[in-house]
């Protein structure tokens, strides 16, 4: 676990460098010659938990969902709106913590999954051709929503946007650790991120409160940061999309259509 966090961390470094040299590396384009058949999408929708409180998680049940998308050969370039980041937060730790989520999904495969792309002025919810994060004023409780559009035939993604909503406060505890060693009453921007990065690679969320070890666990708590850190079946279905692991794991297949609508 601590040689996990000493990853992640390494990540964050990483990707402060990388911001701070404004590199934009790869582009990849998105488009496959069939732009009739891309008008498909998926919305996830990630809730507060239940409980007031973060809590401990349990063992790693090693249990994983796929959406049925996944990122095409390459991977895809998605850009940051740091006009919307909440005031008071250190943008640059905000775009660390953005990026370092994206880059706990890559550096677990040996494909190129996502390019850091910049900044954007996009807005997350529409298809516009630019995978956008940002934060965004949701209607409801949702504590963030990644939408992926993808190609109806080949079930590959053409675009994806994830919105942080402006509702709840958040932080970046840059250096806290443990699964509950962020800030009091507010979401920890990678432990969001990463469960939100996980969808675009192709991942879904899982229910059950023996999966909460997994980032894809769909409840998150103010102060957690368990979900910045992959459990076993987060990257046994990581593998089974990318590496060509073993899918017979997964614990639910899921509709591509829309699979928003889910009760809290
Ligand atoms: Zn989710």
């Amino acid at each position: 676990m601590n040689i996990l966090r000493t990853a992640h961390r390494r990540g964050l470094t990483a990707a402060l460098s990388i911001v701070a040299l404004g590199v934009a590396l790869l582009f990849v384009s998105s488009h496959d010659g069939d732009n009739t058949s891309t008008d498909a999408f998926f919305v996830e929708e990630m809730f507060a938990q239940p409980v007031a409180s973060c809590i401990i998680p349990a063992a790693d049940d090693g249990s994983f969902a796929l959406n049925g998308t996944k990122l095409p050969v390459g991977g895809l370039t998605f850009k940051v709106n740091q006009n919307t980041f909440p005031a008071g937060l250190n943008p640059l730790e905000v775009h660390a913590s953005i990026a370092g989520s994206f880059l706990t999904w890559d550096s677990a495969t040996s494909k190129v999954l996502f390019t850091h792309g910049g900044t954007t002025n996009a807005i997350p919810g529409s298809s516009d051709g630019i995978s956008t994060i940002a934060f965004k004023k949701i209607k409801g409780s949702a504590v963030a929503v990644t939408t992926g559009w993808f190609n109806r035939k080949t079930k590959l993604l053409t675009e994806f946007d994830v919105a942080l909503n402006t509702n709840y406060s958040w932080a970046t505890n840059l250096l806290a650790s443990g699964d509950c060693g962020g800030a009091a009453g507010r979401f920890d921007i990678g432990n969001v991120m990463t469960h939100e990065a996980g969808h675009a690679t192709g991942l879904s969320d899982l229910t059950p409160t023996a999966s909460n070890a997994q980032t894809m666990f769909a409840y998150v708590a103010y102060g957690e940061l368990t979900k910045r850190t992959p459990g076993a079946g987060d990257l046994k279905g990581l593998a089974a999309l990318y590496d060509g692991g073993q899918s017979s794991g997964q614990q639910s297949a899921t509709s591509t259509s829309d699979f928003s609508n889910r009760a809290q």
